[in-house]
């Protein structure tokens, strides 16, 4: 054990020595933080702590799988095989499992992922008969979520005006009955959201003080990492665990609080020496990961923010090459970039695909990225967006194991009672429905007594309902026998879901097969794990457990040699040698949602610091001049985070930009017969600033843009066509407002505007600089 302390530095040792006592560890990235949570864990059963007593919370499960075989290192297999280790939500939903009868829900209760929820929302509004364009599921769900994460119960909700108010205010006045309806539902269903999983943890820790007791007394040592980003819901599970021993220790960095959006709770680490007694602050300031131009480079960027706890963090490794910033001309361009970089780097220094890594703010940025990666031949791996478990056919195949499991589930009862189709109609389903609202009972149970019950269905109807209520509990009898592998087999051909795939023929279809077989493969694979380790039958519920609570972060890969592709969110906590941060662009990082206020914007900055210090030898920053959003070409500036690094530790990649910081003039709209498709970029003669001409469709115009040398202050050119051939009375088009008539003109120069008066949308004033418009 003590070579394992002796290698840390003295900084991190002290928390690692410190046995008990609530002690938090405040450090920016790549200090060794997560370093630190493990050699403690393994020094506590070195010193005797049973791995039984201890409880260790991380941002993802393979995070806490990857550190449960750098302890089992230290200290062996056996004892470190006891330890609960896992994201909150993962080690909740199996305490749940084992109390959740004592709060009203059966043992084998479901886990509904967003995409259920939203559905079941989507249904309420609609049997609420509300507007969808105002009650739009995704954001009710978001809004009901904040609550659940700030333990707003339904009955709290109604209890407080204020809320009410603001909800009223946004023209939501039902949110509050839709919240109610929407728990009605879920309990009736035997389901838990993943809000759930953490509001019912925390609902059974204050209902039962001799459950409270009992955890209390088992974790008598409590860890989590990623502090900073903690919701109030996990605070004050964290809080009461730990209140009778009041062994903790939080490791964070808020320069890294990324979730805000979600309800993370900076607050909670700021406040941390309040609530408990005695706290030992400990702070990390030396980088062990990246190279000294990054860390500096990072420092820069974060000293931007005003709200900020003041910290050091330094490194001793080399400068390392500078950061590369690289500008492209479209999306298409600069996925070719980071391929063919990566491709010559490898070859260059014999690397790995799994050194590189490319991290965006948006999920759709990946395709780009793919689409150039696979022409490469390049073998990545995509974190997020769909993710397997969420395709369609693989949700057909689960809905029907969860109803085997939970026949109580409708979201996955809805999915599956008339795929593939047996002549179950929606008006049937509305029926069942109601009826089972009514009497208060799971649509399931209404199917099961259909001959008592008088719905006007025809006999016909009956007896399909029937058919499916028999079907799934011939799956439960397999069930009772047989492993999971030998069930679901079964359940993919008896369904007629296999069969259904395969009269479609389409490579679609041979595709979605495919992965029902591998769905299959990793089901073997787990029941045939399951039985190793304690001869166990491999259970179903087990498996879809794992399946309900897996991140995309968690599946293990083996050996698997791939480009890692993600979103920054997701990066957290992950190091890479190479780091491509791309869509570097003002309106996409910071993203244009993100811009409304300083908290927001530094939130945003908080996200570039986090993507920036995953790199441990080389970032890449990269930028595309012009990119496909919402289904149209749009133009982009560089984000303004690359300026705030200083330049020393920057290298541009393109000749032109070197000395030049590109600065966007002004548009130049080209009226007449110019070929535009014959348009193409100009290439800068030597001593002139480079000018250059982008092709900007679907509008008839072409943007001309000017690079400024970065320290003069003189103004680029001026020129605006339009701006000289405006009078009033002409009739215009503009791009969103449509056909309008000039009616005023006011200002001089960059100033000047127009007043317009639209065929729809009235009169407006458009500053001549910015309007995209064109005389008809
Ligand atoms: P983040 O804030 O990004 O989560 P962190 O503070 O948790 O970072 P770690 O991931 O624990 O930092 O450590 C960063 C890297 O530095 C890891 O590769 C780790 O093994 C290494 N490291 C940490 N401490 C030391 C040390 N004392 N000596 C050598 N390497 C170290
Ligand atoms: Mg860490």
């Amino acid at each position: 054990m003590q070579q394992y302390i002796d290698q840390l530095n003295e900084a991190q040792r002290a928390p690692v020595i410190q046995k008990d006592g609530a002690m938090i560890v405040i450090a920016g990235a790549g200090s060794g933080k997560t370093r630190v949570l493990t050699v403690r864990i393994a020094n506590l059963m070195y010193q005797g702590v049973d791995a039984f007593n201890i409880l260790a919370l991380t941002f993802t499960n393979k995070a806490a799988r990857e550190m449960k075989k750098r302890i089992a290192d230290i200290v062996g297999n056996n004892e470190a095989k006891n330890l609960w280790m896992g994201t909150f939500h993962s080690v909740f939903a199996k305490i749940l499992r084992i109390e959740s009868e004592k709060l009203g829900y059966p043992s084998n209760f479901t886990i509904y992922d967003s995409q259920d929820s939203a559905r079941l929302i989507g249904q309420i509004i609609k049997e609420m008969q509300l507007d969808k364009d105002v009650y739009k599921p995704k954001q009710i769900l978001g809004r009901i979520s904040q609550y659940k994460n700030s333990l707003i119960t339904v009955r709290a909700y109604f209890n407080n005006p204020e809320l009410q108010e603001a909800d009223a205010m946004s023209k939501k006045p039902r949110l509050g009955d839709i919240y109610n309806n929407y728990v009605e539902r879920c309990f009736k269903a035997g389901a838990m959201d993943f809000d759930d999983l953490l509001l019912k943890t925390n609902e059974l820790l204050n209902r039962f003080p001799d459950v409270l007791a009992k955890y209390q007394d088992r974790f008598r040592y409590i860890l989590v990492d990623e502090y900073q980003d903690t919701n109030h819901s996990q605070y004050l599970i964290v809080k009461a665990l730990s209140d009778r021993f009041q062994n903790i220790c939080v490791v964070g960095d808020d320069a890294q609080s990324i979730y805000a959006f979600r309800g993370a709770n900076i607050n909670n680490i700021l406040n941390f020496q309040k609530d408990y007694e005695g706290v030992k602050m400990y702070r990390l300031e030396q980088n062990y990961r990246s190279s000294k131009n990054i860390v500096e480079a990072a420092n820069n960027v974060i000293d931007k923010n005003k709200t900020k706890l003041d910290k050091i963090v330094w490194t001793s490794n080399d400068d390392g090459p500078k950061i590369k910033v690289h500008r492209s001309i479209t999306d298409g361009e600069e996925g070719r970039f980071v391929a063919s970089t990566i491709f010559e780097t490898k070859m260059q220094h014999q690397l790995m695909n799994s050194h590189f890594a490319i991290l965006y703010r948006t999920n759709a940025q990946s395709r780009a990225m793919e689409d150039a990666l696979r022409k490469r031949d390049i073998p990545y791996r995509i974190y997020g967006g769909l993710s397997f478990y969420q395709r369609k056919e693989i949700k057909d195949v689960l809905a029907y194991l969860r109803l085997v499991i939970n026949p109580k589930d409708e979201e996955a009862l809805v999915r599956v009672i008339n795929y593939p189709a047996r002549g179950i109609g929606d008006t049937t389903v509305e029926k069942l429905t109601v009826a089972a609202n009514h009497y208060k009972r799971s649509i399931f149970e209404v199917m099961e007594h259909i001959d008592k019950i008088d719905l006007k269905l025809n006999s016909g109807t009956k007896t399909k309902l029937q058919d499916f209520v028999t079907m799934i509990k011939s799956f439960q009898v397999i069930n009772e026998n047989q492993d999971a592998f030998v069930l679901t087999d079964h359940v993919t051909k008896k369904t007629g879901l296999v069969q259904e795939l395969k009269k479609d023929g389409t490579p679609e279809g041979i595709a979605r097969i495919e992965n029902i077989e591998e769905l299959l493969n990793g089901i073997k694979d787990f029941t045939e794990g399951q039985k190793e380790v304690d001869g166990a039958r491999g259970s179903l519920a087990e498996f879809l457990e794992d399946v309900a609570l897996a991140t995309d972060l968690d599946k293990d890969t083996g050996d698997d040699d791939r480009v890692a592709l993600m979103t920054i969110h997701l990066a957290k906590g992950l190091e890479f040698p190479h780091v491509f941060i791309v869509g570097m662009e003002e309106d996409l990082f910071p993203s244009a949602m993100s811009m409304n206020t300083r908290s927001e914007l530094e939130e945003e900055r908080r996200l570039f610091y986090v993507a920036l210090t995953r790199a441990e030898h080389q970032a890449y920053l990269t930028y595309a001049q012009s990119r496909y959003r919402w289904g149209k070409l749009v133009d982009s500036e560089p984000s303004r985070f690359i300026e705030e690094i200083n330049a020393e530790y920057l290298e541009y990649m393109n000749p032109m930009d070197t000395g030049y910081r590109y600065k966007p003039t002004m548009d130049l709209d080209i009226f007449g017969d110019v070929d535009k498709s014959k348009l193409r970029l100009a290439k800068p003669t030597a001593g002139t600033p480079p000018e250059y001409i982008t092709k900007n469709e679907p509008i008839s115009s072409v943007n001309i843009r000017r690079l400024k040398p970065v320290n003069s202050t003189a103004s680029s050119p001026k020129v605006n066509l339009i701006d000289n051939n405006l009078t009033v009375g002409n009739i215009v088009m503009h791009e969103r407002f449509g056909k309008g008539e000039i009616v005023g003109l006011e200002g001089v120069g960059a100033d000047k505007k127009a007043e317009i008066r639209f065929d729809v949308g009235g009169l407006k004033k458009l500053l001549l600089r910015f309007a995209k418009l064109n005389v008809i």
